[in-house]
């Protein structure tokens, strides 16, 4: 343990909130230490600009280093009992929970969600950890005699190996859970690298990783102000086996290019547009209150956020009216403080970004209806915004917003409503309101999309199968089929043992 050495953690605090001994360091085979030459990035508060603490800026040496330390522990990881697997991951999962509090802190500071919606967080992202916990022990294989009867077969399941995993901002705990955790529980040893901009949570959970017990070596955190120099030569080492990725669908796509010439495994998740239908026979409020979650949940700074709203015209009026009348209520202010339930956006071009959507969509015709400006106090803030009629070719209806715009556009039909939803060419998750139980049932078949919301506002579940279809991404995170993202089939042949 090197946690008490000051170069290597910080306390993280303002006058709401304080966490002592977070790690600022690369862990690096199991020890913290400092970046090579000894460079740090300044991690900011988005609602304030103030610098929270410096953490270690890693070279690409560092970055190799790091997967040194992965290739090193991996067989012997692999060979440990599913049992003990799963006993570090539950582990972990109650020290999670123990330091719920730290943990809300330090993404409400580093990230400027509201203090309630990162306790949330922590429930989900340690849900992860359960989840897997209890998978390690149920990773399954198969026996069967073949058609012609003269041979059977064994498949058998083993670790792909080691791991880069790359996570956003937005979700700084939950991302990196919904990545470590199968991982780990597939015998597969991690090299994570968090985003610069939110990379205090990551170290803190690897922390915890440690103290519940985790060996040295299977899980290392390399954080880095360039993270294209320093993934390069990660992907492209061949004793890496597998990318998995949360990011914009640019990067992702650059990914895989590189992964490519190293024939990775890769797991995508991207971008997301989702749609959010109402149709005239919703319950209104269900629909109100869970589109209120759809787009405002982590300020809509979410792949999964409602980006486009398609209303059918005969509840149209009554949606906006009600829906309107929540966006006023929303309280802006600092994620620590009491009541907030709008925050900061991550950073200044987050705020330019919704501004020229915002903007670009009235010029083309849209009604501003409540919001539409900037925020005038210190830190990153946007305030929360409805447009209704927004009009086709708005660039609002093809852009992930990553903000609290609420963007309209009325329709007639059901077929008019599924075409245009599908009118993008994401295809992460969907969210619809009608009580006609049929009609969700032809969405579901219809929509593309890997997700539905049918009635609620947010669908993300440890034990459901999160990812997209189209330009979203490839693979799915949580659920049975998140762990299969980590193993490899392998096929025995053997004669029939009653053959003479
Ligand atoms: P966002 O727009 O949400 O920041 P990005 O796709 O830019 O999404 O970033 C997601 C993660 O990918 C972050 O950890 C970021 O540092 C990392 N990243 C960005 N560009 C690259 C790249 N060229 N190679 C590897 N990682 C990258």
């Amino acid at each position: 343990m090197t946690t008490n050495d000051t170069t290597t953690t910080t306390t993280v605090a303002d006058e709401h909130v304080h966490v002592e001994d977070v790690p600022t360091g690369l862990l690096i085979g199991g020890s913290w230490r400092p970046a090579t030459g000894g460079r740090t990035i300044a991690v900011q508060d988005p609602s304030t600009g103030a610098v929270l603490a410096e953490v270690a800026d890693a070279t690409p040496e560092d970055g190799i280093a790091a997967l040194d330390a992965a290739v090193a522990a991996q067989d012997a990881w692999a060979a440990t009992a599913p049992r003990e697997r799963s006993d570090v991951l539950r582990r972990t999962f109650d020290l999670v929970h123990e330091h719920t509090d730290d943990l809300a802190a330090l993404m409400t500071l580093e990230m400027g969600k509201p203090l309630a919606e990162s306790r949330g967080e922590v429930v989900y992202g340690a849900e992860f950890l359960r989840w897997f916990s209890e998978e390690a022990v149920r990773i399954g294989g198969d026996y069967r005699t073949n058609p012609e009867g003269t041979g059977r077969g064994i498949v058998l399941k083993r670790p792909v190996g080691p791991v880069y995993a790359i996570t956003p901002w937005n979700f700084p705990l939950a991302m990196a859970t919904r990545k470590i955790a199968p991982a780990l529980a597939a015998g597969c040893t991690v090299v994570i690298k968090p985003a610069d901009l939110t990379p205090l949570t990551t170290l803190f959970l690897a922390e915890l990783f440690r103290r519940a017990g985790l060996p040295d070596g299977v899980l290392n955190v390399v954080t880095s102000s360039d993270a294209k120099e320093l993934s390069a030569p990660i992907i492209a080492d061949r004793r890496l086996r597998k990318l998995t990725f949360t990011g914009s669908t640019p990067v992702g796509s650059a990914l895989l290019k590189q992964a490519a010439d190293n024939v990775l495994r890769t797991s995508m998740e991207l971008g997301g547009n989702a749609p959010l239908l109402v149709f005239d026979d919703a319950d209104l409020d269900t629909a109100v209150t869970s589109a209120m979650q759809a787009k405002f949940r982590n300020v809509g700074e979410a792949c999964t956020a409602a980006n486009r709203f398609f209303v059918q015209d005969g509840i149209a009026d009554a949606f906006l009216a009600a829906l309107t009348a929540k966006v006023e209520a929303l309280r802006i202010g600092r994620g620590s403080e009491d009541g907030t339930t709008i925050g900061p956006l991550i950073d200044g071009r987050a705020v330019d970004k919704a501004a020229a959507l915002v903007d670009d969509a009235v010029e083309r015709g849209a009604r501003l209806v409540v919001g539409g400006e900037r925020v005038d106090r210190q830190g990153t803030f946007y305030g929360p915004t409805v447009l209704d009629d927004v009009q086709p070719g708005s660039d609002i209806l093809t852009t992930e917003i990553f903000g609290p715009v609420v963007a309209i556009t009325r329709f007639h039909t059901e077929d008019e409503g599924i075409r245009l939803a599908n009118d993008t060419e994401y295809g992460l998750v969907a969210y619809a309101y009608t009580s006609d139980f049929a009609r969700g049932q032809r969405l579901a078949e219809r929509l593309e999309t890997g997700m539905l919301g049918l009635n609620t506002g947010v669908v993300s579940n440890a034990a459901f199968p999160f990812g997209g279809v189209k330009a979203s991404g490839i693979g799915r995170e949580g659920s049975h089929e998140g762990i299969e993202e980590y193993l490899e089939t392998v096929y025995v042949l053997t004669p029939d043992p009653f053959a003479r």
